[in-house]
């Protein structure tokens, strides 16, 4: 018990809160992330569910991350989590349904909803559940599709009670679900969200044991413009937002308070319209900036000449397949040729660090080796001319559901171990980081699977 309080008071001290929570909430809850505190304190949507349900003073609510420890209490209290009445899952990938299971089955809390009979009411939501909510349909009490403001809020004041009225069909609010479809189409109109004019979700806590050391994360939209056919983005986020540049420099103007490193997250960074003007803005307040992955096509001269002047190091581009054929046909619609002339703009702005996205198993991504070759040589040719440096981040083809390539077979671990190694001997030499083959093959697992983990 003192071992574990022990760690959790030194991962609290390096923490900076930036908010503050209200006195005198009625109901305790405690938010859960089926994985270890780095993981979850740089997931932007857990750090958002925690400081709203605090400041706004909806529900008095705890954190707890599950680092396999024996000594389960969590991270604000000390508590275990039997001692609250309410648990939500923050759940960003399918893969984490299982570590959900697991997580109740050792703190010794009843799986099965209708023996548990809501002592404690287990509430689940998140991107990792919103496609395939199925493994977890006979456990959880209420799943919610989307953001949870402006939708979960009554449920705080009687929870019990709220469960009845949405289960009898008193009380219907889109987005949240005690029993789920028989068909998996209907899933997706749930997914419903804050409307553009809410402020922008940003980061609660700064800590350097964070994947975005002592970086404040502010979201500059959901949902993207493109529509990849390996890529679940379009599915989820089916209304596409982008927050109001005043909103958005306003978080950035209060982050600025407390750490000068600011994140931009979101699927289109360069396609914001406002996105000079954030920039610039940056700039001008002397922040350094990251961003989520870039679109090669967003790239433009004096986006690129921003980026390096508001401290970018380095940036990662999505170019998803050597192969120029296959690219195009899982919808990124650029040449080799186009390419590399971003390229060479990025490494001409000054920025040296370029790391690039791959997917393992396009359809018909071992075609024109000769041309994926000389991509890879030009490439390098680049590089060294202009001093700088790539690092390849591969994933193997995830087919994943409601996206036009669900249909397409997974590949099974020795098809994606040779598949790596292929490529690790084709391109050696080159600083390579391989997706974990077994969270590849439980991802995809738990994105179609309609079992239910209470079997296991
Ligand atoms: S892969 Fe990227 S660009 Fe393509 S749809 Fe998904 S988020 Fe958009």
């Amino acid at each position: 018990m003192w071992k574990r309080r022990l760690e959790l008071t030194k991962l609290k001290e390096k923490e900076t809160l930036l908010f503050s929570k209200k006195g005198n909430m009625k109901t305790r809850a405690a938010l859960l992330y089926p994985d270890s505190y780095y993981s979850g304190i740089s997931y932007l949507g857990f750090q958002q569910v925690y400081r709203y349900l605090n400041e706004e003073g909806i529900a008095d609510t705890d954190r707890y991350f599950w680092e396999n420890e024996d000594d389960m209490i969590t991270m604000d209290g000390f508590m275990n989590l039997s001692d609250f009445p309410i648990l939500l899952f923050s759940l960003p990938y399918a893969s984490y349904m299982d570590g959900a299971v697991k997580l109740l089955k050792k703190a010794s809390i009843t799986l099965n909803k209708n023996a548990r009979r809501m002592n404690p009411v287990i509430v689940a939501g998140g991107p990792g559940l919103w496609l395939n909510p199925y493994p977890l349909g006979n456990v959880i009490d209420l799943f919610v599709f989307g953001d949870i403001e402006n939708k979960l809020e009554p449920f705080f004041d009687d929870p019990i009670g709220f469960i009845k009225k949405i289960d009898s069909g008193e009380l219907k609010i889109p987005g949240l679900l005690t029993r789920l479809p028989e068909k998996r189409e209907h899933l997706l109109k749930e997914i419903t969200y804050t409307s553009i004019d809410s402020p922008p979700p940003h980061s609660a806590i700064l800590t350097e044991e964070s994947f975005f050391a002592n970086m404040f994360l502010v979201e500059l939209g959901k949902g993207c413009v493109n529509n990849c056919s390996f890529c679940t983005v379009p599915r989820i986020y089916h209304q596409r937002i982008f927050r109001k540049v005043s909103d958005i420099i306003k978080a950035i103007d209060y982050g600025s308070k407390y750490t000068k490193r600011i994140g931009l997250i979101s699927s289109m960074v360069l396609e914001h319209p406002g996105i000079q003007e954030i920039l610039e803005h940056c700039k001008s307040r002397d922040l350094e900036v990251s961003t989520s992955s870039l679109s090669v096509m967003g790239i433009n001269e004096p986006l690129a000449k921003l980026l390096n002047e508001t401290g970018n190091k380095s940036i990662t581009l999505a170019l998803e397949s050597l192969c120029e054929k296959a690219r195009i046909k899982a919808g990124k619609p650029f040449t080799d040729e186009q390419f590399l002339a971003k390229l060479e703009m990025v490494l001409n702005s000054g920025i040296k660090k370029i790391k690039i996205y791959l997917i393992l198993g396009l359809p018909g991504d071992k075609e024109d080796a000769e041309k994926q070759d000389k991509l890879w040589s030009d490439m390098l040719k680049l590089a060294k001319s202009r001093g700088g440096r790539f690092h390849f981040s591969v994933n193997p083809l995830i087919p994943m559901p409601f996206t036009p390539m669900e249909k397409l077979r997974m590949m099974n671990k020795n098809e994606i171990k040779k598949t790596y190694k292929a490529f690790k001997t084709r391109f050696s030499g080159a600083d390579i980081r391989f997706e974990s083959v077994n969270d590849a093959i439980r991802g995809h697992r738990l994105a179609f699977s309609r079992e239910d983990l209470l079997e296991n």
